[in-house]
């Protein structure tokens, strides 16, 4: 199969995006994120043999956040195996990303690794089994990206820890279930770390591709079996943006990750992986611009999962 023309086509879209009106607002609970300029927007290609191609704002570092949901997943899936889904479900919720309510229902187990309290299980998790998630992460990101210059940003870590209490609510609160090992306080300044992980379109596209590779990391050693990689992106379909994950896979037809400093993966297995950023996000928390540029991605191609 042909490669299509992605230089073409990334310029093409951030064409009509640059001509369409309306690009949401940036999240606000932190000033950080508040403060970046809903006008950016970048957007990379990348293939599975390495090679990227990118438009607008895509070597510009912005604010990851819950985007690195899925390689804690992947890097705790391939420790422990199929023994994480006793801890944490794999159903999209209908619910927010931040929200509490199912928790007592179904016994301090979250609905899906992509929700906070998923992610936070996954962390915790991936914590004791390294002793060190954030560490695992950072240096997981840096080879897969080949930029050695990736880290997190302090700021933007203590920024989330002074308007963390949702976040030790939902970490306490399944620690009271039984499911959570590490002491909260441990938890939650690793997970505020792993949010506050700074990366450019470039870098993430790069970094996702061993989802596009089957399981395989850029050196072509096994991450992930090949099973477990289509674990990972039916993952991202169902339960990767949220409360509007229908929506994303009714327009886009990918599996895909949002994060609130705007970012999105996208994954097309077997043929390339992308990253769009646009700090302006909608009431669900996805970006206004990213999820319009990947469903524009995926109808000038056709490369959808369908
Ligand atoms: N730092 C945010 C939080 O934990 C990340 C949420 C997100 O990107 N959806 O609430």
């Amino acid at each position: 199969m042909d490669s299509p023309d992605f230089r073409a086509i990334l310029e093409r879209i951030a064409e009509e995006i640059e001509r369409t009106p309306g690009r949401g607002r940036p999240a606000d609970y932190i000033p950080a994120l508040a403060a970046r300029d809903p006008r950016h927007f970048g957007m990379a290609v990348a293939e599975p043999d390495g090679t990227v191609y990118g438009v607008g704002d895509w070597r510009e570092p912005f604010s990851t956040q819950s985007i690195t949901k899925v390689f804690t997943l992947a890097l705790d899936l391939a420790r422990e195996g199929d023994a994480l889904w006793e801890h944490v479900g794999r159903e999209p919720s209908g619910n927010p990303f931040n929200s509490l309510v199912q928790l007592e229902y179904e016994n301090g187990i979250p609905r899906n690794p992509f929700i906070n309290a998923g992610a936070l299980v996954v962390t915790d998790r991936l914590h004791t089994r390294t002793g060190d998630a954030a560490g695992t992460l950072l240096s997981f990101l840096r080879t897969e990206s080949g930029n050695p210059g990736l880290d997190f940003d302090p700021q933007i870590a203590a920024s989330e820890s002074a308007h963390g209490d949702r976040n030790a609510a939902l970490a306490h609160f399944m620690a009271s279930y039984g499911n959570i090992d590490n002491p909260v306080p441990v938890l939650l300044d690793q997970y505020f770390r792993q949010c506050s992980l700074t990366a450019s379109c470039a870098d993430l596209a790069l970094a996702t591709a061993f989802l596009a590779r089957h399981g395989l990391r850029a050196d072509g050693t096994r991450l992930l079996t090949r099973s477990q990689a289509k674990q990972v992106n039916a993952v991202m379909l169902t339960c990767g943006t949220y409360d509007a994950a229908g929506d994303f896979a009714y327009r886009v037809g990918l599996p895909g990750k949002s994060g609130v400093g705007g970012g999105i993966i996208a994954v097309v297995p077997g043929r390339c992986t992308l990253c769009v950023w646009s700090p302006g996000l909608d009431e669900r928390g996805n970006s206004v611009a990213g999820v319009a540029a990947l469903d524009r991605f995926t109808t000038l191609t056709g490369l959808s999962i369908f």
